[in-house]
């Protein structure tokens, strides 16, 4: 199963993401929690950093060498979760080369969707809760704005491809959840 959760910020990606590879027994793979991985005083976390307190995009050349790297681990051959990847057609188009040259191809496009207000008070409670540098007003904004424009038109390269679940975000973990399994469920 190669699956990729689409959605803003704070639609409950990671969460679902997570509920999902317990399920089915694939790895998560969390592009932004990669890139946090990366050691905050080392030179290239120095400069990961620079992009994600303010809101912008890692750049492709740091992003798509941490990904293909985790992709040719063991444990990834049978398929994985993508969450906040791909998050520009650009990067779409380089993972599905990389997937079609090893004869493999994405099978499912979660969309999460969710009001942008509600988005905006989920994000400002994680911010309490988890500390994280870049939920704050100002670069959750950025972050919103980042998806419209740059991660909004990668639903539509995939939903040419005839593979997008439309899932409402805007209800319980469980119910969300459910709609996934129910959605997966019809595909097959
Ligand atoms: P959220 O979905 O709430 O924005 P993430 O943990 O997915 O949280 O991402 C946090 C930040 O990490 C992004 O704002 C961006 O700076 C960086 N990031 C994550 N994934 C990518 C990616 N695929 N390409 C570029 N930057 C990324």
């Amino acid at each position: 199963m190669w699956i990729v959760f689409i959605g803003p910020p704070g639609a409950g990606k990671g969460t679902q993401c997570s509920r999902l590879a317990d399920s089915l027994g694939v790895p998560h793979l969390s592009t932004g929690d990669m890139l946090r991985d990366t050691e905050r005083d080392s030179p290239l976390g120095k400069v990961v950093a620079s992009y994600i307190d303010v809101g912008r995009l890692a750049p492709d050349y740091l992003v798509m060498p941490i990904v293909t790297n985790r992709l040719a681990e063991s444990d990834c051959q049978a398929g994985c979760l993508f969450d906040g990847f791909p998050r520009t057609v650009h990067q779409a188009e380089l993972l599905s080369e990389f997937l079609m040259q090893r004869q493999r191809r994405i099978d499912a496009v979660l969309h999460l969707q969710v009001d942008p207000e509600v988005l905006l008070g989920r994000l400002l409670k994680r911010a309490v809760l988890q500390n994280r540098k870049d939920d704050n007003e100002e670069t959750i904004s950025a972050r919103l704005e980042v998806y419209r424009t740059q991660t909004a038109p990668v639903l539509q390269y995939y939903r040419g491809q005839g593979n997008v679940l439309e899932i409402d975000g805007d209800q319980s973990a469980d119910l969300v959840f459910h709609d996934i399994l129910t959605g997966l469920e019809s595909r097959k």
